[in-house]
C-alpha cells in the first residue's frame, strides 16, 4: 500500500485525518480517512498499488460465479438496475456505443445492447469479467486496468463508472482518458457513495457505504463536481436517489452503531461471498440457525420491522438531497480555465 502525502486531487500538503474505517472483509484492519484542507476531497490515507489488488479484493469479495448475494437480493438488484438503464438511455436520441468500467455481472450493458447499442464491458480480471460474458457476449468484455488498456480515441458515446470511481487510485489521469475516449459532447455517468450525506455524518467511520480499503476517495457532490469541472466536464444531472444503496445503507449505518458491523449485509451474502468472520462478524452457521442466537434474532427482526421506515426516510432525504449516493451525468467540452 502507498502512504499519500499530498492531496491527489489539487496537490495541497495539508491532509486533515477524518477518522479510522474498518476493513468490512478484514475487520483487524483500519484505514485512516484524510481530508484535504484546500478541496476538502476525503481519501483513503493508504492507496493500494496493483500488488496489492488481490488481497483487498478477496474471492469472497466477488462470490463463486461473481454472485455475491442470495437469489432474492440478484432479483430485487436486476429489477433496480432496469431503473438505473432507463436514467440513462433518456439523455440519448439514438442507441450508440457505450463502456461500462467495472461492468460487474454485465446486465446493464445487456439492457443497452438489447436497445440496439454497441456495448462494451471492462473488468479487472478473468474471475470478475465471468458473468458478464454470459451476459453480452466474449467480445464484448475485456479485462485489464482502466488507466492502462488501451482504447480507441472519440470512440464512444457514454462512458459509465457505476460505484466504481470512488476505487481508482488515479482519478486525474482516468478523467483525461474519458477525455480521449469519449465523442465530442460525449456523455460520462459517474455514481458514487456521497461522503456528505445523512448518513455518511450519522456514520463517520461506521458509515456502511465507506468500504475502506477499497474506497480509495470519498466524493461528496461539491467535491467531485469540483473534479469534473477541472477537467472540462459540464454537469447535466445530479440525482441523489438510488433504491439499491440508500435505504438499506441507511438503516445498516444505523445498526452499525448498536450491533457488531454489516451483520446484516453478511447475512444477505451468497454463502461463497461472506465477509471474513474473524473479527466480530457471525459464521454461516450462526446466521442459519440464528433462533439460537438471541441478539442476532433481535437484530435481524429489528432490521426487518424498521425497513419500511427507512424506505420512508430514505425517500425523504433524497428530495432533499441526502441520498447516501450521487449519480452525475456530464458532457465532455472545451476545458475551463482555472
Ligand atoms: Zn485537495
Amino acid at each position: 500500500m502507498r502512504e499519500i502525502s499530498r492531496c491527489e486531487i489539487c496537490g495541497s500538503d495539508t491532509l486533515n485525518p477524518v477518522f479510522e474505517g474498518r476493513d468490512m472483509f478484514s475487520p483487524l484492519d483500519s484505514y485512516p480517512v484524510m481530508e484535504c484542507a484546500a478541496c476538502r476531497t476525503r481519501q483513503t490515507a493508504l492507496q493500494p498499488e496493483p500488488e496489492d489488488l488481490d488481497l483487498i479484493y478477496p474471492p469472497s469479495y466477488y462470490g463463486t460465479n461473481n454472485r455475491k448475494f442470495h437469489r432474492a437480493i440478484d432479483s430485487f438488484l436486476r429489477f433496480v438496475c432496469r431503473g438505473r438503464c432507463q436514467h440513462v438511455a433518456r439523455f440519448f436520441k439514438a442507441p450508440g456505443a457505450i463502456l461500462d468500467v467495472g461492468c460487474g455481472s454485465g446486465l446493464f450493458l445487456e439492457y443497452f445492447r438489447r436497445q440496439g447499442w454497441n456495448v462494451t464491458g471492462l473488468e479487472l480480471s478473468e474471475n470478475a469479467a465471468g458473468k458478464a460474458r454470459l451476459h453480452i457476449g466474449d467480445d464484448a468484455v475485456r479485462v485489464g486496468d482502466f488507466d492502462r488498456i488501451e482504447l480507441p480515441e472519440s470512440s464512444f458515446d457514454a462512458v459509465v463508472f457505476w460505484h466504481v470511481f470512488e476505487h481508482l487510485p488515479r482519478p486525474r489521469q482516468c478523467l483525461d482518458k474519458v477525455n480521449k475516449i469519449l465523442k465530442p459532447g460525449g456523455m460520462l455517468v459517474i455514481a458514487v457513495p456521497d461522503s456528505d450525506s445523512a448518513q455518511a455524518r450519522m456514520g463517520r467511520n461506521k458509515w456502511f457505504h465507506l468500504d475502506v480499503p477499497r474506497h480509495v476517495f470519498h466524493y461528496s457532490e461539491k467535491t467531485l463536481l469540483n473534479l469534473l469541472g477541472m477537467h472540462g466536464f459540464q454537469v447535466t444531472d445530479v440525482s441523489h436517489h438510488s433504491l439499491e444503496y440508500n435505504p438499506f445503507g441507511l438503516l445498516q449505518t444505523m445498526f452499525n452503531w448498536c450491533f457488531p458491523e454489516n451483520e446484516v449485509y453478511n447475512l444477505l451474502r451468497n454463502r461463497s461471498a461472506k465477509l471474513d468472520s474473524q473479527g466480530t462478524l457471525p459464521s454461516p452457521g450462526e446466521c442459519r440457525f440464528f433462533l439460537r442466537n438471541f441478539r442476532f434474532s433481535l437484530e435481524l427482526i429489528s432490521f426487518l420491522s424498521l425497513f419500511p421506515a427507512a424506505f420512508v426516510a430514505s425517500f425523504v432525504l433524497e428530495l432533499c438531497r441526502q441520498g447516501g449516493c450521487i449519480t452525475v451525468c456530464a458532457r465532455n467540452g472545451p476545458i475551463s480555465p482555472g
